[in-house]
Formats: C-alpha cells, structure tokens, sequence
C-alpha cells in the first residue's frame, strides 16, 4: 500500500509551487495531474514516474471525477508515492477533499500539501489585495457556476452583494454578465471596480478593466474581481510600472 498526496501545483507559473510540493513530486511514482497545472512541473519528476493526465476542458471529454477517485485508489495500491497534482490549491474548487475521503474509506492513506489559489494568486499579479487596510477588510471566495441538476445557483449573490467587501469569482467566465445583475439587484453600485483575469501566468493570460454596470462574459478560466481593492490596486500597478526596476 502506498501514500497519495494531494498538492496544491499552483497557478501556470512553476514557480509557484511550495518547496515541499516540488519534493514530493520528484519522489513520486505516479503523478496524476490537472489541465491547469504549468506542465513544465512534470519535467521535475524521476525517470521512469508515470504521468498520467486527467484534465478536462469546461464541459469537455476527460474522466469523471469517480474515474479520478478510482485511478489514485489503484496507484495507491501498486506504488509508494502518488502525487494528485491539482492547480492552485487542492482544497478550494479543486475536489480534493472528495479525492481524499474516498481513498481513506478505502484504507489508504492520504495528505493534504496546499498550493497557491489561483484566486489570490491572479489579481496579486496585477497589485490587487483581497483585503486592505481601510478598503476592505472582508472577502469571499465564490464559484460562478451553477448546479446543473437543480437549475439554480450555490452562491447567493444578492445577500453577498451586502456581505464581503471584495468578492473573488472562480469559474465565472460564461455566467458574468448574469452574476453583474444579481449583485447589482443585491445594491452594489454600477460604477464598482472589476477585474477579470484570464489564463492567469500562462502565455495566453489577459488582464481585463471594466465596472459591474459593465461586466460580460468572458472565456474561461478566469478569475474576476469585485470591490473596491480593484481600483486602488491598479492604480498602486500603475504607480509601479512607472518605476525602472534595478538591474537584477
Ligand atoms: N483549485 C484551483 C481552482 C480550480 S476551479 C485553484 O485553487 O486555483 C477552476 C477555476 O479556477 C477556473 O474556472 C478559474 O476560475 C480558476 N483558475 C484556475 N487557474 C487559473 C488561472 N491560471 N487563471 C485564471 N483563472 C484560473
């Protein structure tokens, strides 16, 4: 019986994996591994580790995530180490809770190693703070998408609207331009700063401006922004690009 480890990879850029991700990931046997997950990761692992990919695109063919369950279920039982490499952080939109309980109803043992969530990750490329001293001192950390099965929302926009100074969307690309409507009924004013980034840390990565009154849909991934920090953020990014950086 082996060990499987569930780590947070990070956002696209490689470099932001923890230490100890990057070290289990070269001692692991068998890497399972996410679309969003910076492939140039998988170049750390031994020679002779299996990498196998179960990334999907939004709505598009990959395996379900009990294929998923099933798969780190029979590695566990044929190697040492196995490493579910998730992108950002495991445990936030990543299932990686649901990945580990079913392996602990099966007696194997599992870890949590937590990553960079691209929700946090994303806008601090751009200067944006979730919280800020005198801006915001609340955030959520919300999905965008709806339940297919029950034809509604998870998130109560309307009652967020008045609740959490900052709101940070994952998985919101396709529903914005709903979402902008719901938070606008729930009295957040047309003129908030938003920010939606795409593809953060990976070469296709945009960085989008606009207001809530604003705010259309978007191509996935992305992470977007709402509240005030978005507009002092930029303007610190714009403060800071004026500056020439010293010769490294
Ligand atoms: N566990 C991941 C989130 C997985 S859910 C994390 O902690 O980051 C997938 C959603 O994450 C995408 O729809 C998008 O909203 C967001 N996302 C992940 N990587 C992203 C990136 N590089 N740029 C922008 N959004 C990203």
């Amino acid at each position: 019986m082996g060990r499987v480890y569930i780590v947070g990879a990070g956002p696209g850029d490689p470099e932001l994996i923890t230490v100890k991700g990057l070290r289990l990931l070269q001692a692991a046997d068998v890497v399972v591994y996410d679309r969003l997950v910076a492939k140039e990761l998988l170049s750390y692992t031994k020679r002779g580790a299996l990498l196998v990919d179960v990334g999907k695109s939004p709505g598009g063919v990959g395996p379900s995530q009990e294929e998923i369950n099933e798969l780190l279920y029979k590695y566990a039982k044929a190697v040492d180490i196995v490493v579910r490499l998730h992108g950002g952080d495991p445990l936030v939109f990543g299932r990686g809770f649901e990945e580990c309980l079913y392996l602990a109803e099966r007696g194997i043992y599992c870890e949590f190693v937590p990553g960079v969530t691209s929700g946090l990750a994303a806008p601090a490329k751009y200067y944006i703070p979730p919280v800020a001293r005198g801006i915001a001192s609340s955030v959520a950390l919300v999905t965008g998408r709806e339940d297919p099965s029950k034809g509604r929302r998870f998130v109560n926009f309307r009652k967020l609207a008045g609740a959490v100074d900052t709101l940070i969307i994952y998985m919101g690309a396709s529903t914005a331009g709903e979402i902008a409507r719901e938070l606008l009924e729930g009295g957040l004013s047309p003129e908030t700063s938003v920010a939606v980034i795409r593809s953060a840390y990976f070469s296709d990565e945009e960085f989008i401006t606009t207001t809530l009154g604003e705010l259309k849909s978007v191509a996935s991934p992305a992470i977007i922004v709402v509240g005030h920090v978005v507009a002092k953020g930029v303007a610190l990014m714009e403060h800071v690009r004026k500056i020439s950086p010293p010769p490294s």
